[in-house]
């Protein structure tokens, strides 16, 4: 079997495209250029002969997918700008994010009747009410949306429009199933920030992908204080993967969207961890003076990916453990 994968060059997909390559998959992946290609087929490259790409210059563009799909078996769909100061809101995020998706979709239906599963990689964000504060004692659910719409969000700040980015997204593929009835369907994985090992290439540590940079910023020395948190909650990327492969093989799992994460964490709790696990970065990592409870905030109940998807989820502090042990190693080298 072939399965596209959008957004090859990312740091999900990455580990996507090496789990479903380990699994004996062949995979056919879309970038915007050659350079990203050669990127790509370095990162797996042990994998050559059962990695392909189709070149998606613009996923906002219509029918930016047409040529993409013809000929594979199913389809992952990753790319989505996950940027967090985006100044032209339409532009930078909701045209891509919601445009990309529906064009995927759209393509298969119009022309590969044979594909019958799309996996989408969704946000908790679309599920989070990123306005509502801490929430004690709250439990989200697959059954909560993040209830702004696009024209808050152009009044609100570009974290607001990211996540409302992938709101809008993930309901114009429900709503795509809904009404135009493919003969495919469709799973949605929303993990809140995904931490963990890279395996993509990338071009300087100043230009790390988002999450991963959300992370080197507490032990670079760029933190004089421990930041403030903004989501209580993670998930290690490998298991970000491995739900993307079980949403792909997993029948019942049809038009579901699952909640992916490993539980709460803080700013404060990874930094106490780094300093306290890498003596060599104490000096740069800021210190938790506050000495504070971790606060009541909401929760994520993920009982229904462990359930129907059979997921278990790697302990966070593993998660982080290995961030920093890959990003350090990443440092030395470029
Ligand atoms: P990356 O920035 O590493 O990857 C994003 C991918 O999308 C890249 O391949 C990028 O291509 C592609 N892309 C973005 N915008 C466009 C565009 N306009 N046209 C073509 N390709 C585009 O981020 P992640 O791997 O973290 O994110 C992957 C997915 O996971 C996204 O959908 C994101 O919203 C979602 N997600 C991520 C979380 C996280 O914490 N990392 C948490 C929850 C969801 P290029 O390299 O060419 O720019």
């Amino acid at each position: 079997q072939t399965i596209l994968i959008s957004g090859a060059s990312g740091f999900i997909a990455s580990h996507v495209i090496r789990l479903f390559l380990e699994s004996g998959f062949k995979v056919r992946g879309t970038v915007r250029s050659e350079v990203s290609a050669k990127i790509v087929r370095e990162t797996h490259a042990e994998y050559a002969d059962a990695l392909s790409f189709a070149f998606v210059k613009d996923i906002s563009a219509p029918g930016a997918f047409d040529e993409a799909v013809k000929g594979v078996d199913g389809v992952i769909h990753t790319a989505s700008p996950f940027i967090l100061d985006a100044e032209d809101y339409d532009k930078e995020l909701f045209n891509p994010a919601v445009n990309g998706t529906v064009s995927i979709l759209k393509a298969v239906k119009e022309h590969n009747p044979s594909v019958k599963r799309i996996v989408v990689t969704s946000s908790f964000g679309a599920i989070l009410d990123y306005t509502a504060g801490h929430q004690p004692g709250y439990i989200y659910t697959e059954a909560d949306w993040n209830p702004m719409t696009a024209n808050e969000a152009h009044g609100a700040d570009p974290v607001a429009a990211y996540l409302v980015s992938k709101t809008l997204a993930e309901k114009a593929a429900f709503e795509f199933v809904e009404t135009q009835k493919p003969s495919f369907s469709i799973v949605t994985v929303a993990p809140p920030l995904v931490y963990g090992p890279l395996l993509h290439g990338y071009e300087s540590m100043s230009k790390l992908n988002t999450s991963s940079a959300d992370i080197y910023r507490l032990f670079n020395g760029s933190s004089k204080e421990v930041p403030d948190t903004v989501f209580w909650a993670c998930v290690d990327v490998r298991d970000v993967a491995k739900a993307h492969l079980l949403a792909y093989q997993t029948p019942t799992a049809a038009n579901q969207r699952y909640i992916i994460s490993a539980g709460s964490f803080s700013y404060q709790i990874f930094c106490n961890i780094i300093r306290a696990r890498f003596p060599e970065l104490v000096a740069t990592t800021p210190e938790d003076k506050s000495s504070l409870p971790f606060p009541d905030v909401y929760k994520l109940d993920t009982t229904k990916a462990k359930n129907e998807l059979g997921i278990a989820f790697r302990p966070i502090k593993e998660t982080l453990m290995d961030t920093v042990t890959s990003l350090k190693e990443l440092e030395k080298i470029t």
